[in-house]
């Protein structure tokens, strides 16, 4: 433990980020992480000499405070793109180019006449005045395309009605093409992907995981502790006891880890802050099912989205498109994602597997069940960030209640913000840079906590 007590929950990106910044002024915080991997939700195992992201991770443009640094940490510098596409069990051919909105070419004559009239007429919708996402889609997008594709993918994604979602959060997300182009994706195969996120790249060996122990190793030896999963917080005492019986004392915490979970493992807190952030603050989970499969190429594309319903993923990656090595030579990895919530979805492991590999035959990216060689199925409890209508105050208050207690609360799921993995790792480093601001102002007046 470095002499200051400061500690940082969570080896994910941004408690790596957070950690890293920390160094730089000579802070040595210990990192406490419950896998025996950093990286969080971005890890990568070896099963059967195929290479499972655990979530399947590919590295869009990072924001510019941290483009250097993001570059110094992947191992080649090759951009790849996105080929991503949709699948539409009703037309020829079965595919169309991601996003929908800007590709209607291939759908049925009558189905692009009224989804060009509805997005003329959603231009007499004023955006600012939409209440919630669903709204938001029909004044940006117009009604049929909300219905034909929103609506039925983001309640698969979130099993969650997207009429009782926050606008906001998705607002600066969606590709909005302009009466042009849309006319234009409605006449032919334009070719273009349009979305900002159009290129990505990814390490070119070892996985996800690769850009992450990259990171990792920027800090001092033995400063990230694995195996350690933080079991109570008691604030009163300033303790946290861990699952393996240890405990260790802290002056302030920079905090990673989920807020719900947090607030639950909090000693001697109010019952209401307690019911806030359970009742609050919501979240899906989700199935990561990795296939390592007999066969090359099973399809030319990388990335594959499902809106229909009968279908139980919501997205295949064909993760062998993405990284050729990841797959032994004759092979390719399938990574589906499904979604479920304990009480809105219940869906277990088992079946979650079994109704994954019969859709994959369904759609044709399996021809049969004796492909497969191995598997993983990963169990995501926050997989999903849910921004209920008027989460916002809620959200602040139980935030603001930790950081009154030394706890500093910040990341995709600590900072409940969509972020990505750039973006997360900024997180870390902008709570870092608060962090020290505030701290060094107490120590310059003699207020730190030794
Ligand atoms: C399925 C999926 C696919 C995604 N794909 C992409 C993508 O392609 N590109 C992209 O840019 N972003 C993607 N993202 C977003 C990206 O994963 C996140 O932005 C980023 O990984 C979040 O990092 P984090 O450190 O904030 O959270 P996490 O990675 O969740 O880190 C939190 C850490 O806390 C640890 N922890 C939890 N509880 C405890 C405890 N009690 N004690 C100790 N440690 C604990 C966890 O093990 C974890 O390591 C995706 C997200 C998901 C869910």
């Amino acid at each position: 433990m470095n002499e200051q007590g400061i500690v940082v929950l969570g080896g994910g990106l941004s408690g790596l980020g957070a950690a890293y910044r920390l160094n730089q002024d000579g802070i040595k915080a210990t990192i406490f992480e419950k896998e025996d991997q950093a990286g969080g939700i971005c890890r990568t195992i070896n099963k059967d000499d195929f290479l499972f992201d655990i979530g399947p991770h590919i590295i869009f443009s990072p924001p510019a405070q941290i483009k250097e640094l993001v570059a110094s940490l992947i191992d080649n510098s090759e951009v790849y793109c996105h080929n991503s596409m949709l699948y539409h069990s009703q037309i020829k051919g079965n595919y169309i180019r991601a996003p929908y909105q800007a590709h209607l070419y291939g759908l049925p004559a009558k189905e692009i006449i009224i989804s060009l009239i509805d997005y003329g007429l959603s231009k007499f919708r004023d955006e600012k005045k939409a209440s919630n996402y669903a709204d938001f889609f029909r004044s940006v997008l117009g009604n049929r395309i909300f219905k034909n594709f929103f609506l039925p993918y983001d309640q698969k994604r979130l099993r969650y009605t997207p009429y009782l979602l926050d606008a906001e959060w998705v607002k600066h997300r969606v590709t909005r093409p302009n009466f042009f182009e849309l006319v234009r994706g409605s006449l032919r195969d334009t070719g273009s992907s349009m979305d900002e996120n159009a290129e990505f790249q990814y390490p070119s060996r070892g996985g996800i995981q690769s850009f992450i122990n990259a990171l990792a190793n920027r800090l001092s030896f033995n400063q990230l502790q694995l195996n350690k999963e933080v079991v109570s917080i008691h604030p009163r005492i300033k303790k946290i006891k861990f699952s393996d019986g240890t405990s260790s004392h802290y002056s302030q915490i920079l905090s990673s880890l989920p807020l719900p979970e947090v607030i639950n493992m909090m000693e001697g807190i109010p019952g209401e802050i307690r019911e806030i952030a359970n009742r609050e603050i919501q979240y899906t989970s989700g199935y990561v099912i990795n296939l390592g499969v007999k066969r090359h190429p099973v399809s030319p594309f990388r990335i594959i989205r499902y809106h229909e319903p009968d279908i139980l993923f919501y997205r295949v990656t064909i993760q062998s498109n993405v990284a050729p090595y990841s797959a032994p030579a004759g092979h390719s990895i399938l990574c589906a994602e499904v979604s479920y919530h304990a009480e809105r979805f219940p869906l277990s492991r088992e079946e979650a597997y079994l109704r994954t590999v019969a859709d994959l035959k369904r759609v044709g990216l399996l021809e049969h069940e004796s492909e497969i060689v191995t598997s993983d199925v990963s169990d995501l409890k926050y997989c999903h960030l849910i921004f209920q209508c008027n989460y916002e105050p809620h959200l602040k208050l139980v935030i603001d209640f930790l950081a009154h207690h030394d706890i500093h609360s910040f990341g995709r799921w600590g900072g409940w913000k969509y972020l990505l993995m750039g973006p997360s790792i900024l997180s870390g480093i902008k709570a870092a840079d608060s962090f020290l601001e505030n701290y060094k102002k107490e120590r310059k007046y003699g207020l730190a906590v030794a």
